[in-house]
């Protein structure tokens, strides 16, 4: 089944708003097994809008429009879809009962007249609750093709989409989908794309997909089947392999874990404490394992250390050390790393010291240099990394770094 995203609005053609709803709903289709071969973003120009109706109505199966669903009189997707499909506009009792409910509870003096064509549907479609706002969505299905449209408002979108469309979706399709998400750290793009080469290469049912994320890559195997027990059946051998080739950098096999939730899960389960010691990344990593709700049982200190006065203050990073081989270093982050276990005696200490850019390179230390040393059981071990990108890229990779070598650092000394 193949659906044509559409988003529909002059703002997003202005750069005025960033278009979160195309990400959202490629992502949610991708998920549903549901092929996506164009998104389009047009503006509120009926002609326009017209051709890019006709255009997905005959190429998709299903066209998904969103936005220009509200009461001014630029908002026409409602109006132009009719048109393109041939079908009048009637008013829609239920919608303008839910309408009448609204101004009533929001203590409108009088109702704006142009509200009332929020009530007004296509013939014969299938009206979805908009439990967040005023225009609700619409299913509209003839001649074999269907329109869905949808409000634009994200708030809005995102739960209609999430609870009316997507087992729409489902009862369009025979067979359903399943997919296995394995998160790996430690390999670029290309090399988990070498390593599955033949995966990937032989690839039909189920699919083999890697994704680039910041400092990590993420590989979704997706079957389709009959039922779920089917498809997870398919999915097991590959899953096996795919572990075999990767072994410790795959850091997780669950959806919705992130790299600090199995740093700070894995602190829990042998009981151990963390602090840490930015300089680059000035209490980044400090926020990664904060965003983890719980982290207080096993977050004992932050620091930010960026000029080598606190350096030597806070983590008592030698004068001479500072001298000879300068902040960035492998020295001084073996030396941020001890210091800050010396300072809150926590089991297991990161420090980060490193060149984010855009200046203060050389050719001896460029930009993007950067080194992480972990402190357990009195041992550290230090990483260097050369890191590619923009300031913030360089700083988002070190802590995505960082908290993998916490996490191999907690595997290695106390599995
Ligand atoms: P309303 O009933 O609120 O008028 P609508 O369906 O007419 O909703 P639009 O007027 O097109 O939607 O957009 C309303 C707001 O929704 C925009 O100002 C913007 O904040 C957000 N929005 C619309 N489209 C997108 C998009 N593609 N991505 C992210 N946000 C969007």
């Amino acid at each position: 089944m193949v659906v044509e995203l559409i988003s529909v609005g002059t703002e997003l053609l202005l750069g005025n708003i960033v278009n979160t709803n195309m990400q959202f709903l490629s992502e949610k289709c991708a998920q549903a097994g549901v092929s996506v071969y164009y998104q389009v973003t047009v503006g509120d120009n009926p002609e326009r809008m017209k051709e890019t109706f006709q255009t997905a109505l005959n190429r998709a199966d299903i066209m998904l429009v969103t936005g220009g669903l509200g009461p001014t009189e630029d908002d026409l997707t409602k109006e132009i879809c009719a048109q393109v499909m041939g079908l009048p506009l009637v008013e829609d009792a239920h919608t303008r009962a839910r309408l009448e409910e609204f101004f009533q509870n929001n203590i409108y003096t009088e109702i704006p007249e142009n509200n009332w064509k929020q009530a007004l549907v296509p013939e014969g479609c299938q009206v979805l609750d908009n439990g967040n706002g005023m225009a609700p969505g619409l299913i509209i299905e003839k001649d074999g093709k269907t329109a869905i449209l949808l409000p634009g408002p994200p708030n809005e979108l995102y739960p209609l989409f999430t609870e009316q469309v997507l087992p729409y979706l489902a009862s369009k399709q025979p067979e359903i989908i399943c997919s296995q998400m394995v998160k790996i750290c430690g390999y670029g793009e290309s090399q988990v794309a070498d390593k599955l080469a033949d995966l990937i290469e032989t690839q039909d049912n189920p699919t083999v997909a890697p994704y680039a994320k910041t400092g990590e890559v993420h590989v979704r195997v997706t079957a389709k089947a009959a039922n779920e027990e089917e498809a997870k059946k398919m999915i097991k051998p590959l899953l096996k392999e795919i572990k075999n080739r990767f072994g410790m950098a795959i850091y997780s096999t669950k959806e919705e874990e992130n790299l600090e939730d199995v740093v700070v899960r894995l602190l829990k389960k042998y009981e151990l404490t963390v602090s840490t010691a930015e300089s680059c990344t000035g209490g980044m990593l400090a926020a990664r394992l904060v965003n983890v709700a719980g982290v207080s049982e096993v977050f004992r200190e932050g620091f930010v250390t960026y000029s080598n006065k606190a350096k030597r203050k806070l983590l008592d990073v030698s004068k001479g050390t500072l001298k000879q081989y300068g902040a960035v270093s492998r020295q001084v982050a073996k030396e941020m790393a001890s210091g800050c276990a010396f300072a809150t005696d926590a089991d297991v200490c990161v420090g980060i010291t490193g060149i984010a850019g855009p200046d203060g390179g050389s050719e001896e230390k460029p930009v993007g240099l950067v080194y992480i040393g972990c402190c357990v059981k009195n041992k550290v071990s230090v990483e260097e990394y050369h890191f590619k990108g923009n300031r913030e890229k360089i700083r988002e990779q070190s802590v995505t770094k960082a908290l993998d070598l916490l996490r191999r650092s907690i595997l290695e000394n106390y599995k």
